[in-house]
Order: C-alpha cells, then sequence, then structure tokens
C-alpha cells in the first residue's frame, strides 16, 4: 500500500521542485497509479493549485497543463479535431471514466510506463515536454530516458505543435478495459511517416521514414513493425504482437491515405 505522511498542496513550481529535491517527497498527479504500489514517502506534493488542469490551443499548438485529465484529453473538442479522434481513441480503453476524471497526463507521461496508450499517442506527433528544470524537450526524448527515482523533476505541460500531420490510433487489447496488448499510432506528413507501438510489451518508441522508398503500403508497414522489439507476457506472445503491428500500421496507413481498410 502506498504510504505518506505528509501532503503539501504548493502554491508555485519553485516551490514544488525546491520540496522534490529530498528522496523522501514525490511530486504526484492524481495518484492513480501510485496507490497501487508499496511506495512509502515522507512528503507527496500536490500541484493541483497551479492552473494546469488547462487545455489551450493557438494557432500553432495546443498546451496541455500536467495537472489535465486522460479524461480531458479524451473529450477536448479542438485535440480531436485536429488530430482525428486519436486522443479519444487512445483513452476510451482506459479502466473507466471515474479514472479518467483522475489520472493525469503529467503522471502518464512522466511515469514513462510501458503500456502506456498516451505516450504511444503523443510520441507519433510533434510534441514536446516542459520540464520545470530542463527546459522544453520532445517527447521521443523524455521517453528513452529510463524512469528512476533519482530524476527528480518537474513536468508542466505538454506542447504538440500543429504541423498538419494527420494521426490515426489503434490499440488490442483481451478485454475491453485491460492494458494493451500493442497499442500503435501513425502519423503521416507529406511524404514522411511516423510510427510509434507502445505495449510491446517495452515502453513505446518511434520510428520515422519516407513513403518515397517502398513501393506499396503493406511493405511499409512490414518495414516499419519488423524495426521493432517484441516480448511475451501474460496477455501475449512476442510473435502475436509482431503480426498485429504489421497488420494494425498497415490499416492506420490505408486510413491516413483515404483508403479502405482490407483485412
Ligand atoms: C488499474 C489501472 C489500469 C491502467 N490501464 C492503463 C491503460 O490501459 N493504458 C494507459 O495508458 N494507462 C493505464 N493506466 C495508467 C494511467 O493511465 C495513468 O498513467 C497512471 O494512473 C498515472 O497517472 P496519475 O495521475 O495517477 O499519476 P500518479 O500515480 O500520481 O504518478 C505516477 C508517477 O508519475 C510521477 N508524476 C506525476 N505527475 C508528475 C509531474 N507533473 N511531474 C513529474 N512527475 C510526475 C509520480 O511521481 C509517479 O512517479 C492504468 C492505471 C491503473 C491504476
Amino acid at each position: 500500500m502506498f504510504r505518506a505522511d505528509d501532503y503539501v498542496k504548493v502554491s508555485s513550481l519553485a516551490e514544488a521542485y525546491e520540496l522534490c529535491q529530498k528522496r523522501s517527497s514525490l511530486v504526484v498527479g492524481g495518484m492513480v497509479w501510485l496507490k497501487m504500489t508499496s511506495v512509502t514517502k515522507r512528503t507527496v506534493i500536490d500541484l493541483s493549485g497551479l492552473g494546469l488542469d488547462r487545455i489551450e490551443e493557438n494557432d500553432g499548438e495546443f498546451s496541455v497543463g500536467a495537472m489535465c485529465s486522460l479524461r480531458q484529453l479524451e473529450t477536448h473538442e479542438g485535440l480531436n479535431t485536429y488530430f482525428g479522434g486519436i486522443f479519444k481513441e487512445c483513452t476510451r480503453h482506459i479502466v473507466g471514466v471515474q479514472m479518467r476524471n483522475c489520472a493525469t497526463v503529467g503522471g502518464s507521461v512522466y511515469g514513462r510506463f510501458g503500456f502506456s496508450d498516451i505516450l504511444t499517442c503523443l510520441l507519433a506527433l510533434d510534441a514536446y515536454a516542459e520540464l520545470y528544470h530542463g527546459g522544453m524537450v520532445p517527447v521521443r526524448e523524455l521517453a528513452s530516458r529510463p524512469a528512476h527515482r533519482d530524476d527528480k523533476d518537474i513536468l508542466v505541460r505538454i506542447v504538440i505543435k500543429k504541423d498538419g500531420r494527420k494521426a490515426a490510433y489503434m490499440s488490442q487489447r483481451n478485454s475491453q478495459t485491460d492494458f494493451p496488448i500493442l497499442a500503435v499510432c501513425t502519423a503521416n506528413l507529406g511524404n514522411q511517416w511516423f510510427v510509434s507501438i507502445g505495449a510491446r510489451p517495452a515502453k513505446a518508441s518511434l520510428i520515422q521514414f519516407t513513403e518515397d522508398d517502398f513501393d506499396t503500403t503493406k511493405e511499409m508497414a512490414k518495414q516499419a513493425a519488423d524495426a521493432f522489439s517484441y516480448g511475451d507476457n501474460v496477455r501475449g506472445s512476442a510473435e502475436y504482437r509482431h503480426s498485429l503491428a504489421e497488420v494494425f500500421v498497415r490499416r492506420l496507413m490505408e486510413r491516413l491515405k483515404g483508403r479502405s481498410v482490407s483485412r
């Protein structure tokens, strides 16, 4: 069971950063994941008084505060219209609405969980993580860093550029609200393709390639699926994940090209 002695609702990011440098303290989001762990801390630091629970949109980008809930991502009209509904698609299977009202974007991205639908989705976009100490870093760079208990920065917000990218998302689950067996996000900009695959069961990662190097979508999808490694766990085998990946990438590419999806 997760335990903490003190709770501090901070009034600035500077206060949060100073407090969380101690090994015995921890910044928390919705505590949905933490409450399932046996972590024991002296102090938990709550960012909920800092106005980081808003999604803002301007001509060039979306800004998503770290304390936004997964439900806000799922239901935000601007984000879902611009990116073809991928935020709805990548969140709607996560447990239930009540849970998605509590789990935060900050906890989901900074936690860098191997099963993360959110990380898989963001990786295929031109997305950046604003860290209080580390500044603005591409989400793919943050994702590639191992999550370490001495890594004491604070994720402030996610910035997603409106670069014209079209994106589509799919996941496979043994049952509706289980963890994914595989999560795939594919995006397209001009002749560039971006494919991110998570829950392999390893943490999501991204590959990018040029369409001109291939004759068919099927070839592209195969090459993309082959570029990732897959593993076994109780939910599925590496072989199954690899076959799913090839089919899903092809279907998502076909969807983005406006073609009907073949089986
Ligand atoms: C039963 C269950 C099923 C789930 N299924 C899925 C699923 O299918 N797909 C999926 O994508 N996710 C799933 N999740 C994960 C969930 O979506 C959230 O990612 C998770 O709960 C973390 O969000 P949180 O706000 O609860 O973070 P917390 O539990 O509060 O924190 C998680 C970690 O992030 C750190 N943290 C939080 N906020 C910040 C910040 N702003 N800056 C720095 N560090 C921070 C904390 O210190 C902690 O280490 C599941 C979770 C549960 C409990």
